[in-house]
């Protein structure tokens, strides 16, 4: 693979890179509209992170509920960084996007009079979030991907995207290999669209598939393109302890309590009100507080107790029957019969590439790229803001993705021309490829990888200072330097998963950069973001959504861009 001659070159209307909840809704849209569609995904289809989510999909759909309060609630879950007309575009949109999913085939569990059913999540002043057991990832991505593929998608699946093609401000298509053989090729399309899903694998504790590795944000950031409040990384509460692995919140909104080593039921200190319901960064934060302070429970102390055995044992069976499976299995622990241990664990990334309220990517916080679309996690429409409600997000990619779709019909409709691709526009890819199989030096990836999670989480987690941050800035830049030095063993053509993890790990360390740079410059906590140091939310410095760009020695500059505020004006956030 070292020269471009064998370089494929496919041309497509739409090419679309992940097949998560908002890649496939894109898909289904663009091939419905008549659009030739290529959708590039690392993994087969179904095996997304999105089919990993468990508790819900929000939406408005309880008699005292109103798409109104969906706001409010979500603008306040932000910490009021959130952009009010996406906002607003998401929750009036979500019960539609509710009925879409259903009359594709997703089987939502329901109540006593048939009606789709609705459990309470963190921060929501109503229950909405609809559900289909505690795998409701799973049942929507599985209609939706059976609905595309009839609609006749093209999949190229285990094919893995390493490069955008991007001059003069246009987009007009990826580079990719085949991970299967090494096969390298251009997509070339008139319009393409980025859904690779989150980030979270930079953490050692963490809720995220091992393909969550952000790729896309540092292929983007190596353009010179920005992205987004990277700062803003949410810690999910309850991580089993040790591995990080999700319980879902729909444990706690089902009824689960916290309580510490001395048996105390230490939310009523933190959250009066909300107790276990608080948003996640309230309830993540007391949690590690509650250890730091030496009232961990576990072998190592760091973790507190969830209890559900005061519950019926039928809604643990039918509601929660998953979650039970799974602290059986990593931990041994039967949530009917004992409290299981749980810690903060980090889960999903607010931040990502800037895209406007359709779905188009940023150049900078005024213009956009031409042909160039994002949704899903790895996107920043800035739905979520400073902290994620729990629910929204799958609501997000699902209603986003097909969103995006209908912006790319649009698009083409009004006769965007395909600006063609060359084989040297694989000259990239070919180059980095042929630069790691190459390297000869003795450092490992697997060591360098467990090095930058262990300091993201210890250094930039739940709590972060001045210092803590610039210690792991530094390292970061080591990492980068001794990343230079590596050596992988398999330098064969077929399923070269060394060269994938190295190159993964690449992008990482980049993305990485972002974020412990961007909750260095953000002096102010806000949301997920903790700044020991500076513990107050500062809406006069920083009412403001990052904007940091990259250059090709691994600096970052930033910029500040505006939030959008319609409805509510920011307020202090009580529990
Ligand atoms: C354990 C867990 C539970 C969750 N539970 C909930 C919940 O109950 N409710 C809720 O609202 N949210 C939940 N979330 C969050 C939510 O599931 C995700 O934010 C959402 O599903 C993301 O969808 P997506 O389409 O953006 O990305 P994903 O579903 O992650 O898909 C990403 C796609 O990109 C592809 N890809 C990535 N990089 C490349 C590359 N370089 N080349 C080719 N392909 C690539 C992958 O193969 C994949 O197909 C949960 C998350 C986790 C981890």
């Amino acid at each position: 693979m070292s020269n471009n001659t064998n370089v494929r070159i496919y041309e497509y209307d739409a090419v679309i890179v992940g097949a998560g909840l908002a890649g496939l809704a894109a898909a289904k849209e663009l091939t419905e509209a008549g659009k030739r569609t290529a959708v590039i995904t690392k993994l087969h289809p179904l095996r997304s992170h999105s089919g990993a989510a468990q508790g819900g999909i929000n939406a408005a759909l309880g008699a005292e509920d109103s798409t109104e309060l969906h706001e409010f609630d979500t603008v306040k879950g932000s910490d009021y960084l959130a952009d009010q007309d996406a906002v607003e575009l998401m929750c009036t949109k979500a019960p539609e996007t509710i009925r879409w999913a259903e009359h594709m085939g997703a089987a939502f569990s329901r109540d006593a009079e048939g009606n789709i059913a609705i459990r309470p999540f963190g921060g929501q002043s109503k229950p909405r979030a609809c559900y289909a057991k505690d795998r409701t990832g799973l049942a929507v991505l599985q209609a939706i991907y059976e609905q595309a593929f009839r609609a006749g998608i093209e999949v190229f699946d285990e094919w893995y995207v390493a490069d955008l093609l991007y001059k003069n401000d246009k987009v007009y298509g990826v580079s990719a290999y085949n991970i299967r053989n090494s096969e390298p090729a251009i997509f070339n399309a008139k319009v393409v669209m980025f859904a690779t899903g989150g980030h979270a694998r930079a953490f050692r504790f963490n809720s995220n598939a091992h393909a969550n590795t952000g790729d896309s944000l540092s292929i983007v950031a190596r353009h010179g393109l920005p992205l987004e409040d990277m700062e803003f990384v949410q810690f999910h509460p309850s991580g089993l302890g040790g591995s990080g692995v999700l319980i879902s919140e729909a444990a706690r909104g089902e009824g689960g309590r916290l309580f510490n080593a001395l048996g105390e039921r230490f939310m009523t200190k933190y959250a009066p009100n909300a107790m276990e319901l608080a948003s996640r960064d309230v309830v993540s934060r007391a949690i590690m507080q509650e250890v730091r302070e030496g009232r961990g429970v576990g072998k190592d102390k760091q973790s507190v107790n969830i209890d559900l055995t005061h519950l019926d044992p039928q809604i643990i069976l039918t509601r929660l029957p998953e979650l039970r499976e799974l602290a059986i299995a990593f931990q041994g622990q039967d949530m009917l019969k004992e409290p299981i241990h749980i810690s903060a664990t980090a889960h999903y990334s607010m931040g990502g590439i800037p895209t406007t309220i359709n779905c188009e990517v940023r150049k900078n916080p005024i213009q956009t790229v031409e042909g160039f679309y994002a949704a899903g996690e790895c996107s920043c429409v800035s739905v979520h803001g400073a902290n994620r409600l729990g629910a929204n997000s799958v609501l997000e990619a699902l209603l986003f993705g097909r969103h995006a779709g209908e912006n790319m019909v649009k698009k083409l409709n009004e006769g965007i021309k395909l600006k063609k691709a060359t084989k040297e526009d694989a000259n990239q890819m070919l180059e980095e490829i042929r630069r790691i199989k190459t390297s000869n030096g003795n450092e490992r990836v697997s060591a360098l990888r467990a090095e930058l999670q262990a300091g993201m989480t210890e250094k930039a987690g739940v709590f972060r200072t001045k210092i803590s941050l610039e210690e792991q800035l530094s390292h970061i830049n080591a990492l980068l330097q001794r990343f230079k030095n590596i050596r992988i063993d398999d330098k064969s053509n077929t399923f070269n998963t060394d060269l994938q993890e190295a190159i993964e790990l690449g992008h990482m360390l980049e993305f990485s950069k972002f974020i412990v740079y961007g909750a260095l410059i953000r002096e102010e906590s806000r949301g997920a973001h903790f700044r020991e140091d500076f513990p107050k939310r500062n809406d006069e410095k920083f009412l403001k959504h990052t904007y940091a760009y990259m250059d090709n020695e691994f600096n970052i500059t930033h910029e500040w861009g505006d939030v959008v505020i319609t409805k509510f004006e920011p307020k202090e956030r009580s529990y």
